[in-house]
């Protein structure tokens, strides 16, 4: 998102792809995502019955359960790990004010624009940005070439520094992107316009460059608040939760007795009428962000910026998706109340792009909510002796692209020893909907009672699942693409001795154990403790 003008002037967000991988590839993985997705209950098209409603959709009863798990990981590790962090739960609807302080209003704008021919629109600076990306990868390219001459003498970076025509292609791309950010500061959309008919940019559907003038356009949706005509007064769907935060600063450091520094965290559906809203649950115009805002002394938020930073990859990384699949990205160019941002990025099936976002915003929200309010938001400082209007680190990641974080790199065909194939979900034991499946060998002999009086004493503890139906080999791949990470098998044995076999999802492992082990073991692997230790 763009957020520039005179509040703003946010370099828009380098776009990255995953460099070995085909493009083919990427989009295979994901429409095997989307479908797997779709076969097993995690996320519908929204009202599809309909056809569906673009960048719209419902998670299922298996994606409800995973979010869920995602957002409890998530507001434990802030509220339950910190002891000086509190949650709340703001109304979607805010006084139209606050927009106007925020700046959302006048500078919450993407920059659009469509093409005669193929009547499509996109964004601006995507299309630049796309652009500048090809001129990367043909430095990849180059690269990749003489890596392959050289062999182990290649030397990367002075061949980057050395070479014509990675030095030729790097000044071009310093070049547009100097002009992009000019251009976007000063809000001179035809400049926009011509740098897109300089580089000769043409429309991917329609393959012309038969383009309109760039536009703003403002990406909050608004509706109107009364039901006499004449007292209705606009108000919008809240873009992001923040601002919920924001205005109830003093609320909650007053109730609490909050000394900072100190943090609140919310999460909750924001809305952004989206230019162009592809890649299935990664751009929406309705989806759920995670934030925080922690609120410090002035003067000591660079401190608490890098603390911030430090923890939140670490939360990241706790879940085992792999270390390689995140990589920082700092912002080049700061809006002008800010003084650092950073984007943690994940490795979707697209490419590297944004997860989450980490900024530290200064004074400025807080500040404008004072002036637009006439209201002060202040903190007595009784070590210091004096009031101030704090300083704010945020931290803000989306809950549907942790969703498909975890789903994607979860989604696995594995090649099994007798050459047959298996589809796993190999989802963090602590997030998975189901963290075990109770199934009876046979559906006599009282196996299916016993099978069940095994599922009454776990519920308590573990979302289960009872599976008579089919072969014991076919339940188990159907664990396996839900991601169950056990599944406890009752047969003839059991009725003797009162033990069952434990199959394990990633180790297709299975053990013998007593039916009053069970509840030890399957907890060890799924408690959510295991993450939070590791934080
Ligand atoms: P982008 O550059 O991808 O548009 P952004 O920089 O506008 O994202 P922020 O305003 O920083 O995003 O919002 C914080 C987080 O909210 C993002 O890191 C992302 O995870 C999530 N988010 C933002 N827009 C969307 C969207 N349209 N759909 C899903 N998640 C989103």
């Amino acid at each position: 998102m763009i957020f520039f003008d005179k509040f703003n002037n946010n370099n828009p967000q380098l776009t990255y792809f995953f460099y070995f991988c085909t493009m083919e590839q990427k989009e295979d993985k994901l429409k095997e995502v989307i479908s797997h997705a779709k076969e097993y209950g995690y996320v519908f098209p929204s009202s599809e019955i309909y056809d569906g409603l673009a960048a719209t959709y419902d998670y299922g009863q298996l994606g409800s359960e995973l979010k869920n798990n995602i957002k409890t990981y998530w507001w434990k590790s802030m509220t339950q790990m910190h002891e000086n962090i509190v949650g709340i739960d703001s109304a979607i609807f805010m006084h139209p004010t606050t927009w106007k302080a925020s700046g959302h209003v006048d500078a919450f704008n993407d920059p659009l624009i469509d093409n005669k021919d193929s009547k499509k629109r996109y964004r601006a600076d995507v299309l630049i940005e796309e652009h500048i990306e090809k001129i990367r990868q043909k430095i990849n390219k180059e690269v990749e070439k003489a890596s392959k001459k050289f062999g182990e003498a290649f030397d990367k970076a002075q061949f980057l520094a050395t070479n014509p025509n990675v030095l030729r292609n790097s000044q071009k791309i310093t070049e547009i992107e100097d002009r992009m950010r000019t251009t976007l500061e000063n809000n001179d959309l035809e400049g926009v316009q011509q740098l897109i008919i300089d580089l000769e940019i043409v429309c991917p559907i329609s393959g012309s460059k038969n383009w309109t003038e760039v536009r703003q356009f403002n990406l909050m949706f608004s509706t109107e608040l009364g039901s006499v005509a004449g007292d209705a007064a606009t108000i919008y769907l809240r873009p992001e939760t923040a601002q919920g935060i924001f205005v109830n600063f003093l609320n909650v450091q007053k109730s609490g007795r909050m000394k900072i520094p100190f943090g609140i965290a919310q999460i909750g559906k924001a809305f952004r009428n989206e230019i162009v809203a592809r890649q299935f649950i990664f751009r929406m115009r309705e989806f759920e962000q995670m934030e925080m805002q922690f609120f410090v002394r002035p003067g000591e938020e660079m401190k608490w910026y890098e603390y911030w930073k430090e923890t939140r990859v670490k939360w990241h990384k706790a879940l085992g998706l792999g270390d390689d699949a995140y990589r920082l990205h700092d912002h080049i160019k700061l809006a002008h109340y800010a003084n650092a941002a950073c984007d943690i990025e994940f490795d979707f099936p697209m490419g590297f792009k944004e997860l989450e976002g980490i900024h530290s915003r200064t004074d400025f929200d807080l500040k404008q909510h004072e002036e637009f309010s006439g209201k002060k938001l202040q903190f007595f400082d009784p070590e210091l002796n004096e009031s101030y209007v704090p300083y704010v680190v945020e931290t803000s990641v989306g809950l549907d692209r942790m969703f498909l974080a975890v789903l994607s790199n979860s989604l696995n065909t594995e090649k099994l020893e007798d050459g047959s194939e298996r589809v796993v979900l190999s989802l963090p034991a602590a997030l998975a909907p189901y963290k075990v499946a109770i199934m009876p060998l046979t559906r006599k002999d009282g196996l299916p009672e016993k099978a069940r009086e095994i599922f009454d004493t776990l519920k308590y503890d573990f979302q289960c699942q009872y599976d008579e139906k089919d072969s014991p080999g076919k339940r188990y791949r159907r664990q396996d693409a839900i991601g169950t990470p056990f599944c406890v098998m009752v047969d003839h044995e059991t009725m003797e001795n009162n033990t069952v076999t434990v199959r394990d999802r990633d180790t297709m492992q299975q053990v013998r154990i007593a039916i009053s082990e069970l509840h030890t073991l399957i907890d060890e692997k799924v408690n959510l403790r295991n993450l939070l230790q590791n934080l």
